[in-house]
Protein backbone atom coordinates (compact mmCIF):
# COMPACT_ATOMS: atom_id res chain seq x y z
CA UNK A 1 0.00 0.00 0.00
CA UNK A 2 1.28 3.64 -1.23
CA UNK A 3 -0.24 6.31 -1.97
CA UNK A 4 -2.92 5.56 -4.34
CA UNK A 5 -4.70 2.54 -4.91
CA UNK A 6 -6.39 2.05 -8.34
CA UNK A 7 -9.80 0.37 -7.40
CA UNK A 8 -12.93 -1.27 -9.36
CA UNK A 9 -16.22 -0.95 -7.67
CA UNK A 10 -18.60 -4.03 -7.94
CA UNK A 11 -20.59 -1.55 -10.34
CA UNK A 12 -17.29 -1.81 -12.37
CA UNK A 13 -16.51 1.63 -11.88
CA UNK A 14 -12.90 2.28 -11.81
CA UNK A 15 -11.08 5.11 -9.69
CA UNK A 16 -7.97 6.48 -7.55
CA UNK A 17 -8.18 6.69 -4.05
CA UNK A 18 -5.97 7.94 -1.33
CA UNK A 19 -4.43 5.08 0.30
CA UNK A 20 -4.03 7.02 3.90
CA UNK A 21 -7.66 8.33 3.54
CA UNK A 22 -9.02 10.12 6.76
CA UNK A 23 -12.48 9.57 5.59
CA UNK A 24 -14.54 7.21 4.06
CA UNK A 25 -14.51 6.84 0.30
CA UNK A 26 -17.46 6.03 -1.92
CA UNK A 27 -17.83 5.19 -5.90
CA UNK A 28 -18.53 8.37 -7.62
CA UNK A 29 -20.79 6.33 -9.72
CA UNK A 30 -23.43 4.45 -7.60
CA UNK A 31 -22.41 5.89 -3.89
CA UNK A 32 -20.93 2.48 -2.51
CA UNK A 33 -18.25 2.48 -0.09
CA UNK A 34 -15.26 1.82 -1.85
CA UNK A 35 -12.83 2.08 1.43
CA UNK A 36 -12.95 3.35 5.36
CA UNK A 37 -9.75 4.44 7.33
CA UNK A 38 -8.32 1.80 9.54
CA UNK A 39 -4.90 3.60 11.32
CA UNK A 40 -3.32 5.24 9.09
CA UNK A 41 -4.17 3.49 5.87
CA UNK A 42 -7.28 2.48 4.40
CA UNK A 43 -9.16 -0.77 4.19
CA UNK A 44 -10.87 -1.16 1.33
CA UNK A 45 -14.11 -3.00 1.63
CA UNK A 46 -15.39 -6.36 0.57
CA UNK A 47 -16.58 -6.33 -3.28
CA UNK A 48 -14.36 -3.85 -4.41
CA UNK A 49 -10.88 -4.78 -6.32
CA UNK A 50 -7.83 -3.53 -5.98
CA UNK A 51 -6.46 -3.27 -9.71
CA UNK A 52 -3.34 -1.78 -8.75
CA UNK A 53 -1.08 0.60 -6.36
CA UNK A 54 -0.09 4.13 -8.39
ZN1 LIG B 1 -19.92 1.75 -7.84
Amino acid sequence: MSKFLRVKCACGNEQNIFGHASRKVNCLVCGALLASPSGSRVKVSEGTKVLRVL
